[in-house]
C-alpha cells in the first residue's frame, strides 16, 4: 500500500470514544473519516464525515463501506472475521485481521503469548464442569474465571476464592467458553501504549500507573511510578509483540506488577486504549495522531512526554444528580475536559474523562482528582 496522504478517507470501524478522538486527530490532519456501527449519533458519528449505520454482519453494507474508503481500522475489536474479511478483498485493514483474531480472544491471545515466551497468570481452558474442576486442581485459589470471548471492562469475569464459589462462577459462563486463570496478587498495574508504522519502525508512550474500580479503569498516572528496570522490562516486552503479531497500527499491552517486581501481561487491545488518553495533552504526538500515521503509512510522531500527567474517567454515575458542574472543574487551572458526546449516561458507562498535567504525577493525581470531585459537590 502505497502512502496515504491527507485528503484521503479513512474506515473505522466501531462508533465509540476511542473512533470519536481518533476521527479528530485524523481530521486536523486534514483526511477524512466514515465511521461503521450500527448504531446512530455516535461518538464517532459525531464527528466523522460520514456515519454509516448497518449490522457488522451485513456484509453487503461492509463491502459497500469499504468501497468509498482507502484503508479500513478498527476501535472496537469485537469485530466478526467475516467483516474483515469481506473488506480485505477490497482495501487494506490495519491492524490486519491475523492481529484482530488473536487479540479478540482471551484464550487464543493466552495461547499466543505463552508460545512467544511472555511471562503470563499460569491459565487452562474451560468448556465444562469437569475441566474447570480439573482447571482448579492445577491452578489452585483464588482464581479468575473469565469469558474467552466478548469481554471487556470486568464484564463475564467472576473470582474463585475456594471450591464453594466454582458452581455458581461456572453458571454465570452460560455454556460460554471461558478461561481460567491464577489471581495475581499484584502491587500495581501497568500499561504500554505502543505503536508500529507500515515500515516497521516503533514507538512507546513509556510506562502508565491504572488504578480500577469496580473492574473499569479509574485513573492513569504517567509516567508510571516504577523502577528504570520494570519500565524497560515493559517497553521491551511491548515492542517484541509489536513485531511479533507484526502490527501495524497502535497496541496497549497492559500488565500487573508484583511485589517483587515481576511482570505479567494480563491483556493486549490492538489499538489506542483508555489508559493512553493523557498523551492527547500531555505528549507530543498522541495514540490516536500515532494511529493515524501508522494506518496512512506516515512516520510515526515523537512520543515524549511534554509534562507529568493523570487522567481520571468520568462515568454515568457522576450524572445521578444532574448535570455535573462543568464550570467547577474547568475552574482548575491545568485540568482538560473531554467529553464523548454520549447522550445517556449510564451507571459504569464512560462518559468523558478529564486529564491535568503538573510537575509531578502526584500533584497531577491530586488535580485531577480535585477536579473530579468538583464536578459533584454543588450545595
Ligand atoms: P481484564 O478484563 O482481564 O483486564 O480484568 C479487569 C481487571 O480485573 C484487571 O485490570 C484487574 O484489576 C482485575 N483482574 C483481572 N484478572 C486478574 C487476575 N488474574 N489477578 C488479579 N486481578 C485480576
Amino acid at each position: 500500500m502505497n502512502t496515504l496522504l491527507p485528503g484521503a478517507t479513512i474506515g473505522v470501524l466501531g462508533s465509540g470514544q476511542l473512533g470519536r478522538m481518533f476521527a479528530m486527530a485524523a481530521r486536523r490532519m486534514g483526511y477524512l473519516v466514515h465511521t461503521f456501527s450500527p448504531e446512530t449519533d455516535t461518538p464517532t458519528g459525531q464527528v466523522a464525515d460520514v456515519e454509516v449505520t448497518a449490522s457488522y454482519e451485513d456484509l453487503d453494507a461492509v463491502r459497500d463501506f469499504a468501497s468509498r474508503v482507502q484503508v479500513v481500522t478498527f476501535e472496537f475489536e469485537n469485530v466478526p472475521a467475516a467483516t474483515v474479511e469481506a473488506i480485505n478483498g477490497i482495501v487494506p485493514v490495519r491492524p490486519d485481521g491475523a492481529a484482530l483474531y488473536t487479540t479478540q480472544h482471551r484464550l487464543r491471545e493466552k495461547t499466543f503469548l505463552q508460545a512467544a515466551g511472555i511471562p503470563i497468570a499460569p491459565f487452562r481452558r474451560v468448556g465444562t464442569r469437569a475441566e474447570l474442576d480439573a482447571a482448579l486442581d492445577a491452578i489452585g485459589y483464588p482464581a479468575v474465571l473469565k469469558t474467552a470471548g466478548f469481554g471487556y471492562d470486568g464484564k463475564g469475569q467472576r473470582l474463585i476464592k475456594s471450591a464453594t464459589d466454582a458452581p455458581a462462577a461456572f453458571e454465570s459462563l452460560g455454556g460460554r467458553e471461558a478461561v481460567l486463570e491464577a489471581f495475581v496478587d499484584f502491587e500495581r498495574e501497568v500499561s504500554v501504549v505502543c505503536a508500529r508504522g507500515a515500515d516497521g519502525e516503533t514507538a512507546h508512550f513509556g510506562v502508565v500507573e491504572n488504578s480500577h474500580e469496580r473492574h473499569i479503569l479509574d485513573c492513569s498516572l504517567a509516567p508510571a511510578r516504577v523502577s528504570a528496570e520494570v519500565a524497560r522490562r515493559a517497553t521491551e516486552i511491548a515492542e517484541s509483540l509489536l513485531e511479533q503479531l507484526a502490527l501495524v497500527g497502535v497496541l496497549c499491552v497492559e500488565f500487573f506488577l508484583t511485589r517483587g517486581g515481576e511482570l505479567y501481561v494480563n491483556e493486549l487491545a490492538p489499538r489506542p486504549h483508555n489508559s493512553g488518553h493523557f498523551t492527547i495533552d500531555a505528549c507530543q504526538t498522541s495514540q490516536f495522531e500515532q494511529q493515524v500515521r501508522a494506518v496512512c503509512g506516515l512516520p510515526l510522531g515523537a512520543t515524549g512526554q511534554l509534562r507529568p500527567a493523570a487522567m481520571a474517567n468520568l462515568l454515568g454515575d457522576l450524572w445521578q444528580a444532574g448535570e455535573p458542574d462543568w464550570r467547577a472543574a474547568c475552574a482548575i487551572p491545568n485540568v482538560k475536559l473531554h467529553l464523548y458526546g454520549k447522550h445517556e449516561a449510564r451507571a459504569g458507562r464512560k462518559m468523558g474523562h478529564l486529564t491535568a498535567l503538573a510537575p509531578t504525577t502526584e500533584e497531577a493525581l491530586r488535580l485531577v482528582r480535585a477536579a473530579r470531585a468538583a464536578l459533584t459537590s454543588r450545595a
